[in-house]
């Protein structure tokens, strides 16, 4: 079981404030989008959640317990960031192993977890490739391949595709939908691209100015915005 449960988080930078005041309950197995425009605090948010970055004030939960005071590593979440270093004198199978070594785990265990994670994604045939033999699609897969093996109870994507060109956006689209059909885990994803929001969204949170302006399936956004913000937001996409 792993839910997050978010309540009251607020976060300054100096005199900016940020984040003020996001209460939200994503369930187990959901998959959350957070949209809003650039700077509006979305990457601010999953980091809080990671524990990459401390709330000023409130309180986040996963899997019913409390995470707030928490390392990133003991949180049972794994994150893939917009820019995803993979070590370029690794192979795509070192990559992939190289937390699960970090954390002394067994030999055959991480193999198991590599392989599996690998079969998932389709890269079983570039496990010994240097990740400057891949094209962007395979390596972000590879990233993504990192977060797998941790087998995480909660993904955070930051932005996972935003990095791509817009065909391979597409593709890639269809292949997070894919994964989360398969592990049936809960994803917080983030992105400013509306399309994006309306494909993969269980539910699509729209932050604008550092509070939840609106929460809801992608049609009910659609169809009722509560604000004018949002029907800008959700009706016209780029
Ligand atoms: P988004 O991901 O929605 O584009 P961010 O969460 O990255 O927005 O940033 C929200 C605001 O907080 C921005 O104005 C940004 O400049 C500021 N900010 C983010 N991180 C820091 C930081 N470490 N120090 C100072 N300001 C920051
Ligand atoms: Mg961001």
């Amino acid at each position: 079981m792993a839910d997050v449960a978010l309540s009251g988080i607020r976060k300054s930078f100096g005199a900016t404030e940020v984040l003020k005041g996001v209460d939200l309950t994503i369930a187990d197995g959901e998959f959350v989008v957070f949209v809003g425009p650039s700077g509006c605090g979305k990457s601010t948010l999953l980091r809080v959640v990671a524990g990459l970055e401390e709330a000023d004030a409130g309180e986040v939960s996963i899997g019913g317990r409390v995470v707030t005071d928490m390392s990133p590593s003991d949180r049972g979440i794994a994150m893939v960031f917009q820019s995803y270093a993979l070590y370029p004198h690794m192979s795509v199978y070192q990559n992939m192993a190289f937390g699960l070594t970090l954390a002394k785990a067994d030999k055959a265990e991480i193999d198991r977890r590599v392989r599996a994670a690998a079969e998932t994604l389709n890269i079983t045939e570039y496990l010994d490739r240097k990740p400057k033999a891949l094209s962007g699609g395979q390596r972000q897969r590879v990233a993504i391949g990192r977060a797998i093996v941790r087998e995480p109870e909660v993904f955070l994507f930051d932005e996972p595709l935003s990095n791509l060109d817009a065909a391979l956006r597409v593709r890639m689209r269809y292949e997070f939908a894919s994964l989360h059909g398969r592990l049936k885990t809960t994803m917080v994803y983030v992105t400013h691209d509306q399309v994006e929001a309306m494909t993969l969204a269980d539910r699509i949170v729209v932050l604008n100015g550092g509070v939840v302006e609106q929460v809801g399936a992608p049609m009910e956004l659609y169809e009722n915005p509560r604000t004018l913000f949002v029907a800008q937001f959700i009706g016209s996409p780029k």
